[in-house]
């Protein structure tokens, strides 16, 4: 087990498949002498351990750079059981350093040019550049706030190559104008309501258009998931698309686990292009959910924080991660997935300030059923000054039955109550099949009622897993607003 990367099993390093020097093999062999028993190094060739309390982060098994996924807790990884969450382990051994605010510098995804090498090559070409006498004067003779600059001047070009430029700070949109209905309600002020709808399994698109029609008048926004839990469905782009067909505004949802870096700039560039302007990044569940035969588990080829960050710079900074200009650089307004109950409120509250910083305008969060438990998260994302930067809504589903509630108790990010599970089975008991679905809407409309007053909440996103038909009712019944300019809003408003 390796010293410094805590219930680290032992993984290959992955290997070059190119020709090296007799040079470079040297060095690569040299790295894995030295980095291999300390660290578990495999080899990516862009180290980040001194951004991630000296953890290897590519320990995790789906290669996450930038901080953990929505599944993280304290006790293990839930893509393998038998290991601890490595993130979880690097925020733990961050804030006990007091190294945590350096979590939050964008990180590259690796460079497949450079995996299989080493970084020490870099290094000592980054020193040749600087002035060795340069260097070692600033790092021997220096002091405090210098030998910090010269350190960075020399490590920090390497782990932030040219085509990324990765940093720690925010970066507000370019513009602030509004380019969807979803960002005008927002920034009016209005509390917001957005729902998700299953996309079919099939071709057939009848009942999705149903449901469109059926929701739209009540929400202002309609997200389609990206083959949640790693089980394939019609595509969100697709449905995005059918969605703006029908006059709907859709929020286009994409996982990383199902893209290259590629795919994911040229899919923008056609979504905009069909007319989709809300975008959420999500780092998808990993296909240890999926029916088998399983894909790939062990990398992402990005994270979602990398995500946010190649977009963003795509439409404030007009060019592709390789640097080529877009004369017309596509709009939409970017959000991101938030996990309240995952791992801990500090932990989780520092991810999400890195997705603000790296792009990302509003999030939805992971289903919620305990609301105070919620805004201890809440608190965490206020003492980071994160939320005058973002639009907050919150996440529900409403429980259909007493085994979904149970069945809740085992989807990672979700923390559903006791007394919640309770209510659920006394009126099952009670009241049969109906009984327990009359008492799931009550205590939705019961953290309706409660997550309205929370500061910097700024609306609430259903999520009715197949249960379409519940959305109007819950608008309804808590009294919510309608979208802004709607029809019925107007013939509200004269009322
Ligand atoms: S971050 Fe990359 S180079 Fe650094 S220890 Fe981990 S695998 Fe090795």
């Amino acid at each position: 087990m390796p010293i410094s990367t805590p219930g680290r099993r032992w993984q290959p390093a992955y290997k070059s498949f190119k020709k090296e020097s007799l040079g470079k093999k040297f060095l690569i062999g040299f790295e894995q002498v030295v980095k291999g028993p300390l660290f578990g190094c495999r080899q990516c060739g862009n180290c980040l351990l001194q951004e991630t309390a000296f953890i290897c982060p590519m320990a995790c098994p789906k290669g996450l750079r930038n901080g953990p996924c929505g599944g993280s807790t304290p006790e293990r990884c839930y893509v393998d059981t038998s290991r601890p969450c490595i993130w979880y382990k690097i925020h733990e051994r961050a804030f006990k350093m007091g190294r945590e605010e350096k979590l939050l510098e964008v990180l590259p995804p690796v460079d497949w040019e450079k995996v299989g090498g080493e970084t020490w090559g870099d290094v000592g070409a980054q020193i040749k550049k600087i002035g060795v006498k340069k260097v070692f004067s600033g790092l021997v003779l220096g002091k405090g706030e210098g030998r910090h600059e010269t350190w960075e001047s020399v490590f920090k070009p390497v782990r932030q190559p040219e085509w990324w430029q990765g940093d720690d700070r925010y970066h507000a949109p370019a513009s602030v104008e509004p380019v969807s209905a979803l960002e005008r309600s927002l920034r009016s002020g209005r509390f917001t309501v957005a729902c998700e709808i299953q996309p079919p399994l099939s071709m057939a698109t009848k009942k999705l258009l149903e449901n469109i029609a059926l929701v739209k008048p009540f929400v202002t926004a309609i997200n389609f998931t990206d083959n949640a839990s790693s089980t394939p469905r019609m595509s969100s782009w697709a449905c995005s698309s059918l969605a703006v067909q029908a006059g709907a505004e859709p929020v286009m949802q994409i996982a990383a686990r199902d893209r290259t870096r590629a795919g994911l700039q040229g899919e923008i560039v056609g979504a905009t292009a069909l007319g989709v302007r809300n975008v959420l990044c999500v780092t998808g569940d990993s296909a240890v959910l999926a029916p088998q035969p399983r894909g790939r588990m062990d990398i992402n080829d990005m994270d979602s924080v990398q995500m946010l960050w190649i977009l963003r710079r795509m439409r404030d900074e007009a060019h592709y991660l390789d640097g080529r200009e877009l004369k017309t650089p596509p709009k939409f307004f970017l959000g991101a997935a938030a996990s309240p109950y995952a791992s801990d409120p500090r932990f989780q509250a520092l991810r999400e300030n890195k997705k603000v910083n790296a792009g990302a305008q509003f999030f939805q969060t992971n289903i919620v059923y305990d609301v105070e438990r919620m805004e201890v998260w809440l608190n965490e994302l206020a003492k980071r000054n994160v939320l005058d930067k973002v639009f907050i809504l919150i996440g529900v589903t409403p429980l259909k039955s007493a085994k979904m509630a149970h069945y809740m108790t085992q989807v990672p990010g979700v923390f559903i109550p006791e007394s919640v599970i309770a209510r659920m089975d006394a009126a099952d008991a009670s009241g049969g099949a109906a009984g327990a679905q009359e008492e799931g809407v009550t205590i939705t409309l019961e953290i309706v009622e409660k997550v309205r007053k929370l500061q910097g909440v700024h609306g609430l996103h259903i999520m009715p897993v197949g249960w379409e038909d519940v959305v109007p009712r819950i608008v309804t019944e808590a009294g919510l607003p309608l979208p802004l300019g709607s029809d019925a809003a107007a013939g509200s408003k004269k009322a």
